[in-house]
C-alpha cells in the first residue's frame, strides 16, 4: 500500500501536478554553448554558462541560458532574478550557438544573448559581445537606431520594450552597466555592456 501511494506521488511530481510548469527553452552544456574551434582559447576560457528564468510573452515561466564573462555572471544572476519577480517579459534567452552564431538570426526571433565572438556590425572592431561583456535584451523590440536610419521602429508603448524608467534598465545601470539607449549619436536600445 505504501509502495502504491509512493508510486502515485512519484508520477504526480514527474507530471508537474505539484509544481508550477516550467518551460525549458534550452539545455546546453558549456562545451556546446561556448566553444568553437575558431575562437581564441584565452577568450572562451573566460566565459561561463548561466541558467536564468523569466516570464515570456505567453505569461509562462521559462528557463534559458546565457554565456557571459565570468566576472559578470553574478550581475546577470541578480538582474534576472529581479526581472523574473517583476514579470517583465523576456522572449527567450538562448545561447547564440542555436542560431549558428548569427546575430541577425537571433534578433529576428527577439532572442536575448550575450557572448558572441564577432565584430561590431559594419566595422572591423571587436564588439563587447566578443568578450562576453555585453548582452542584447529583446533585440527585435529594441533596435539599433542611427541617424535617420533604423531597421525597425522603437516603440516604448509595446510590452517588452526597454525605456529609461523600466526595471531592466535600472537594475543593469545600478550595477555599473552602460545602456545603449543612453548613447548620444545613435541608440542601441537592446544593448548593455560593462567593461
Ligand atoms: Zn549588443
Amino acid at each position: 500500500m505504501v509502495y502504491f501511494f509512493g508510486l502515485i506521488v512519484f508520477f504526480c511530481v514527474q507530471s508537474g501536478v505539484f509544481s508550477q510548469s516550467l518551460i525549458i527553452d534550452c539545455h546546453y552544456s558549456e562545451q556546446e554553448a561556448i566553444y568553437k574551434s575558431s575562437f581564441p582559447k584565452e577568450v572562451v576560457d573566460k566565459q561561463t554558462l548561466v541558467t536564468v528564468q523569466y516570464y515570456s510573452f505567453d505569461k509562462k515561466l521559462h528557463q534559458g541560458q546565457v554565456v557571459v564573462h565570468k566576472d559578470l555572471a553574478n550581475d546577470i544572476i541578480e538582474i534576472f532574478q529581479i526581472i523574473k519577480e517583476s514579470q517583465f517579459p523576456i522572449q527567450s534567452v538562448i545561447p547564440i550557438v542555436r542560431y549558428k552564431w548569427s546575430d541577425a538570426a537571433s534578433i529576428k526571433v527577439n532572442n536575448t544573448s550575450a557572448f558572441n565572438y564577432r565584430t561590431i556590425s559594419g566595422t572591423k572592431k571587436m564588439s563587447d559581445h566578443a568578450y562576453g561583456r555585453a548582452i542584447d535584451v529583446n533585440p527585435f523590440l529594441n533596435p539599433w537606431v542611427g541617424k535617420g536610419k533604423s531597421t525597425r521602429s522603437y516603440n516604448p508603448q509595446v510590452e517588452g520594450t526597454l525605456t529609461a524608467n523600466c526595471i531592466v534598465v535600472k537594475e543593469f545601470k545600478k550595477r555599473g552597466w552602460k545602456w545603449g539607449g543612453d548613447w548620444k549619436s545613435s541608440k542601441d536600445y537592446q544593448h548593455f555592456s560593462k567593461k
